[in-house]
């Protein structure tokens, strides 16, 4: 009886000495949360397919934007948003992240913003171009006047977020989740989107905690490699697929947290067996559940202070001659007549196409405990070893589709074979040239040495 009471006795006052300890440390950090449904409140056409044409007909899932922002013991501050969309051109992702730092004070390389890829969710756009995808004109000025109204909640939860931070701390751990696969598949016919066994895909499981100080999580920001592409391609509702799922999961299991996620170098990567509504549901419930178990596993603590940082990357084009073109206008894969019939048309107006494609690389350095890379773009998972050997592999969360969604960054070698993921930019055009991977992996190297990142 008595070691017993001794032994609660003991673990009682320690108890004590913890809280008093807790209540004089100051947080090391705060965070603010803000989340906005952005569902459209009228049916316009979704993003992701190209024989989609018609607006949405029905909603499996309501869509959100949701905004995280971190301040360290110094003051430095910094917001991620996350985004339930397609494809994002640059000009708007540029837009909403000036009008946050206008309304926050927030520096522009320190605003993330993470597009899921979701191929149930809406086209975005701020031009009414001349319907060349097949949309009639008055569906363009409801996808319009979306547009707008999306970029004002993303900048409404950004200053909700940054003008109420509370006391936090933050941990992070890796899991991991096998339904990602290599979608590159070697045919007799070329290479298809398909299924590649062997083929490399980042199936990590990155996941950043941010507690109340009392221990209550407030934040699961959560990742994963692979296209937000379950659903069956034909359905016209509106989902967050896999990872609309995955939050839905996480909020259930972790009352009172806002579930994030942010995807990764996913661009070669499809959910294994998909076209189902029944897989979208399984494959959220099991990333849902391994983030949920890597929270309750031991997470390393994540100190300050915070340094963010973005280079520009300038990603080598090719600049095919007049014959060249004409020739892939006319006999050329389906994907390559479109955009060579566009650069036909730059050269005929007397212009040169461009030798470089400009793209915005990020990195937010947290202490030395962790190094958050965000890349442009679809991304290839050949740049998760890239940037490992690069940069070194510790403490190392890579993510891609950030800033803006405007087209494949392959590897060289992917450049070599050919297949889907050397489409290059969907918006204006533009194919990328071999060199890619060492101009977006420097970048990232900048990137890296300038939020100071010393772990090898
Ligand atoms: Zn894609």
């Amino acid at each position: 009886m008595i070691p017993q009471f001794q032994r609660a006795a003991r673990s009682f006052i320690l108890l004590i000495s913890a809280a008093a300890h807790a209540a004089e440390a100051p947080a090391e950090w705060s965070a603010g949360i803000a989340t906005a449904k952005i569902t459209p409140a009228r049916p316009i056409p979704l993003e992701g397919y190209a024989h989609r044409v018609k607006p949405f007909e029905s909603v499996d899932m309501d869509i959100d934007a949701k905004a995280l922002a971190l301040k360290d013991a110094q003051g430095s501050r910094a917001i991620l948003l996350t985004v339930d969309l397609c494809v994002l051109h640059g000009e708007i992702g540029q837009l909403v992240r000036r009008r946050v730092a206008e309304k926050t004070g927030i520096e522009e390389s320190a605003i993330l913003l993470n597009v899921a890829h979701s191929h149930s969710a809406p086209a975005v756009k701020l031009h009414n171009k001349p319907a060349t995808d097949g949309v009639v004109p008055v569906t363009n000025d409801e996808t319009i006047a979306y547009t707008q109204w999306l970029c004002d909640r993303l900048v409404e939860i950004a200053g909700e977020a940054a003008a109420h931070m509370e006391p936090a701390k933050l941990s992070w751990g890796v899991g991991f989740a096998s339904f990602a696969i290599n979608r590159r598949e070697f045919t007799d016919r070329g290479i298809i989107l398909g299924h590649n066994p062997r083929g490399l895909v980042d199936r990590s499981v990155p996941v950043l905690r941010v507690d109340a100080p009392d221990g209550k999580p407030r934040v699961v920001l959560f990742g994963y490699a692979c296209h937000n592409t379950t659903m069956p391609h034909d359905r016209l509702a509106v989902s967050g697929d896999y990872e609309g799922y995955a939050k839905q999961y996480i909020q259930e299991h972790v009352p009172g947290a806002q579930a994030m996620f942010m995807i990764g170098c996913g661009a070669d990567a499809n959910p294994y067996m998909r076209n189902t509504f029944e897989r979208t549901k399984e494959y959220g419930d099991i990333l849902g559940r391994e983030v949920c178990r890597v929270m309750e596993a031991k997470l390393l603590p994540v100190h300050g202070p915070l340094k963010c940082a973005e280079v520009t990357a300038e990603l080598p084009l090719q600049t095919p001659d007049r014959a060249a073109l004409e020739a892939i206008a006319k006999d050329g894969p389906r994907l390559s007549k479109g955009p060579a019939q566009q650069m036909l048309a730059t050269l005929d107006s007397g212009k040169p196409l461009p030798p470089v494609f400009h793209a915005p690389v990020g990195a937010w350095q947290f202490g030395q405990d962790l190094t958050l890379i965000a890349l442009p773009d679809e991304v290839v998972a050949q740049y998760v070893p890239d940037i490992e050997r690069a940069v070194g592999p510790l403490r190392l969360w890579i993510s891609g589709y950030n800033q803006e969604v405007v087209g494949y960054i392959p590897s060289d070698q992917i450049i070599r074979e050919g297949g889907y993921e050397t489409r290059g930019l969907y918006f204006g055009t533009g194919w990328f040239a071999l060199g890619v991977e060492e101009a977006l992996v420097t970048a990232v190297r900048r990137a890296a040495a300038q939020a100071g990142r010393t772990v090898k």
